[in-house]
């Protein structure tokens, strides 16, 4: 077996503890006689892994009984129209931090049922930094405050949070959830897709303050409503049974590790890492200013694209793979998930050296 360090923006690299886990149980689960796909999501052993995964993501995201937790599907994509139709009812208005294609994707889904208030914007840079905001543009009765934490295609991330007062913040945790502490009570709710951080893709995990449930509007369409996904313990309908199973055994491999606190300075690491190299290097340079890089998402150029292409050609063969940025940036992107151990980042800047000798 010969596995290449996978720096895919997601779906991507996921632990090989869990991987091999989940082979082993994958023929049989435990004594159940079959496979997690082929169990019946309302037999007991099924309720056991939905609710040993619920308690994991409890206890490593210290999550309070204030909160629901829900798997559900369609994506954090879905989450852009769920969150106006679930909170939109009485006021109208949404406040929002706007800092790249993903809010782009939550603006126009606001739109349909709303008003949105851009309250900072760094669309005038191409989203190569995250722009400060005065509370003074707060609007005083939105019905929520979007963000999203981390910036996936332009590699910026929040590093302090709007302080929203009595107005609940959203926020879509898609691309960092589990790779830095977060203080769960600051947020009325928090979303993220499971492809990047938690396992694989088709599970939606949202984390929901309870008095914000049962207040949809009434064109929601049922699957729509958290209501009715909270009210039968996320199995409403069939969830996607298999992803949650091996978010579940994410979440064991997060606890294993020390809780998000040690993946965090795990992930701080590797971020040095690759940054430090790149801001000695005459061949390469990050996108992003300073103060505001992704510890998940880092974009980075030469400046010429033959060289770029180059580049990511020579890495694909040397093991080091998805490294190709993204359309609205170019070059490259290195994306460090959790599960990418620091000996990826460390094949990556020891290429990136050896290229730079050769090609500068
Ligand atoms: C990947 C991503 C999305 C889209 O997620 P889907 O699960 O594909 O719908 C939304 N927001 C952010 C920040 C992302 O990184």
């Amino acid at each position: 077996m010969s596995r290449v360090f996978n720096f895919s923006a997601g779906p991507t690299v996921l632990p090989v503890s869990v991987l091999e886990k989940a082979q082993s149980e994958l023929v049989e689960y435990k004594n159940a006689g079959m496979s997690v796909m082929e169990m019946s999501h309302r037999s007991a052993d099924y309720q056991g892994i939905i609710d040993q995964a619920t308690s994991d993501l409890r206890d490593i995201m210290n999550i309070s009984d204030e909160y629901e937790v829900l798997f559900l599907q369609g994506g954090a994509s879905t989450q852009f129209a769920m969150v106006p139709l679930n909170l939109l009812k009485t006021s109208g208005e949404v406040d929002l931090i706007h800092t790249g294609a993903w809010t782009k994707r939550a603006i126009a889904e606001i739109k349909k049922y709303g008003k949105v208030n851009i309250v900072a914007s760094s669309e005038d840079k191409n989203y190569t930094y995250l722009p400060t905001w005065d509370k003074k543009n707060f609007s005083k009765n939105a019905a929520y405050f979007h963000i999203a934490t981390n910036n996936t295609i332009y590699g910026t991330r929040f590093t302090t949070l709007p302080d929203t007062g009595q107005v609940p913040l959203v926020g879509d945790m898609s691309s960092n959830i589990l790779s830095e502490v977060y203080d769960v009570n600051k947020f009325g709710i928090i979303y993220a897709g499971a492809q990047k951080n938690m396992g694989p893709s088709g599970v939606t995990v949202v984390i929901i303050r309870k008095d914000l449930i049962g207040h949809a509007m009434d064109i929601t369409p049922t699957m729509l409503d958290y209501k009715t996904h909270a009210d039968k313990g996320s199995m409403y309908n069939t969830p996607p049974t298999y992803g949650i199973y091996m978010c579940g055994l994410v979440y064991e491999w997060v606890r294993e590790q020390g809780g998000v606190k040690e993946v965090q300075k795990a992930n701080e690491a590797k971020a040095k890492l690759l940054y430090d190299f790149l801001d000695e290097s005459d061949l390469f340079s990050g996108t992003v200013v300073k103060q505001d890089r992704s510890l998940m998402n880092i974009p980075f150029v030469t400046g010429n694209d033959e060289i770029d292409a180059k580049f990511i050609k020579e890495t694909r063969e040397s093991g080091l793979v998805n490294l190709k940025g993204h359309r609205s940036v170019g070059g490259m992107r290195a994306s460090m998930y959790n599960a990418l151990p620091y000996e990826g980042t460390k094949a990556l800047v020891d290429f990136m050296k050896n290229f730079e000798s050769k090609n500068n």
